[in-house]
């Protein structure tokens, strides 16, 4: 039997947020056009916090709403509506990813001195793992690390850490044992910011147009020089050359919450597109009358059915501890395809409007097109889900285990 009935909590926690983001977060981004972000963003986490809406997926005795991964997938679908839909609540990436990987991997030094200010919102994080040198490959990274006593002494470089100039601590990955096999080779370091080795050159400018406003909600991608930067051994998490289960562990989640709040983003879209073709009339008909529009809104909405029942799964498979790797893997994927297809239609039936910025989609769409690329381009992705299914296919004579084929 399958069962797609939603726990009774799950549904009440994910009413409380879909609320939450209506009445408070989608009115309080007009706000930001004439009032200081930091007093925008302060107000709201004070009333997210008042109706115990806060860090989501962290358990309870660390100050979180301790949701499984059913409820937390139901309500980051809900937070993705708005660009403050997270932030309000704490939920935010890059954060997010770093907190589970702290929760899970860091020491109680580690837990108190740089988990503890994250989790009650004082502090942020950002992570600086790609180069110039190595993104989709990390493995070609060249910023060194050299033990000195205690410490360790990084030099490097690095770039596209997202929300540096807006963090308080930054995770480094760097080289620590160049003779070992290649994926053991890097450690993860928490590197207290700012400091004079970790010199922030610039925000790069991208497709995305910048705003000091962008910036500050952590929205900037820095490039950064790493000179003689000191970092205290007590600082590597998980122990030295795990830096890439680190990272595994962190992009895991990462992929899996942009994809969340993609679907969010994207019903958003289609909802602006839909009550948009309903008021526009052109040749004499109104928009929505038309069966090409519809076909248009239709594609939109078998995508965004089956991205949901596709996060969905993942979560019933994370709540009973299952393997997930090849369906986070599909799904990053298709998340990113799926909703950059919807808001590119939702622009479309805009017309102009949607060209310009007097409506969120033109900013979502240049948003958007990063994910792609980001943790894991689509190609690399899409090369390990096709490895996993001949690998498959040669243990078992099918591929159905690598294709979903689990569900019956
Ligand atoms: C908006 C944004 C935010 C980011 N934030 C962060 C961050 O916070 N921290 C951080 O460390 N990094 C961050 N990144 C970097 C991101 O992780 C890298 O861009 C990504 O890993 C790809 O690396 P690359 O850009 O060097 O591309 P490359 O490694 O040069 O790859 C280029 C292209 O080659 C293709 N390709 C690569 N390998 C294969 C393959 N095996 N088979 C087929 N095709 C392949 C893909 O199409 C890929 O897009 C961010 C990037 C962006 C755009």
């Amino acid at each position: 039997m399958i069962d797609f009935e939603i726990p009774a909590e799950a549904q009440e926690v994910r009413e409380r947020v879909r609320k939450f983001v209506h009445d408070v977060c989608i009115p309080a981004e007009a706000e930001l056009q004439t009032r200081p972000y930091p007093e925008v963003l302060a107000e709201l986490r004070t009333k997210a916090r008042a109706e115990g809406l806060w860090c989501p997926f962290i358990p309870v005795e660390y100050g979180g709403m301790g949701l499984g991964p059913l409820a937390n997938a139901l309500v980051q679908m809900e937070l993705g509506e708005s660009h403050l839909g997270a932030l309000s609540m704490n939920t935010q990436g890059p954060d997010d990813a770093t907190m589970l990987t702290l929760l899970t991997h860091g020491t109680d030094y580690q837990k108190e001195t740089y988990l503890k200010p994250l989790l009650n919102g004082e502090k942020r994080i950002c992570y600086s793992m790609t180069e110039k040198a190595a993104g989709a490959d990390a493995t070609g990274m060249q910023t060194l690390a050299v033990r000195d006593g205690d410490n360790w002494v990084l030099n490097g470089e690095k770039w596209f850490s997202s929300g540096a100039t807006a963090a308080d601590i930054a995770m480094v990955m760097a080289k620590t044992s160049p003779d070992a096999p290649r994926h053991q080779q890097f450690s993860t370091f928490l590197v207290e910011l700012p400091n004079p080795g970790y010199q922030i050159q610039r925000n790069i400018k991208t497709m995305n147009p910048e705003s000091e406003l962008g910036e500050m909600m952590g929205g900037g991608h820095a490039e950064i020089i790493i000179k003689d930067l000191v970092v205290p051994h007590a600082n590597i998490v998980g122990g030295e050359g795990q830096g890439f289960n680190m990272g595994q562990h962190r992009l895991a989640y990462g992929r899996l919450r942009h994809g969340m709040h993609n679907i969010a983003m994207a019903q958003r879209a289609l909802d602006m597109a839909a009550k948009r073709v309903l008021e526009r009339s052109t040749f004499g008909k109104p928009l929505a009358e038309r069966q090409g529009v519809q076909w248009m809104l239709a594609d939109c909405a078998s995508e965004l059915y089956m991205a949901r029942l596709v996060l969905l799964h993942i979560a019933y498979k994370a709540e009973k501890g299952l393997d997930l790797r090849q369906e986070n893997s599909i799904a990053k994927v298709y998340l990113a395809n799926m909703v950059h297809k919807v808001v590119d239609t939702a622009i479309q039936l805009h017309g102009a409007l949607g060209y310009s910025q007097d409506t969120p989609l033109a900013r979502w769409y240049t948003s958007i097109r990063s994910q792609r690329l980001v943790d894991g381009p689509d190609e690399v992705h899409r090369w390990t889900v096709g490895r996993n299914l001949l690998k498959a296919y040669k243990e078992h004579g099918t591929t159905a285990s690598m294709c979903g084929g689990d569900l019956i």
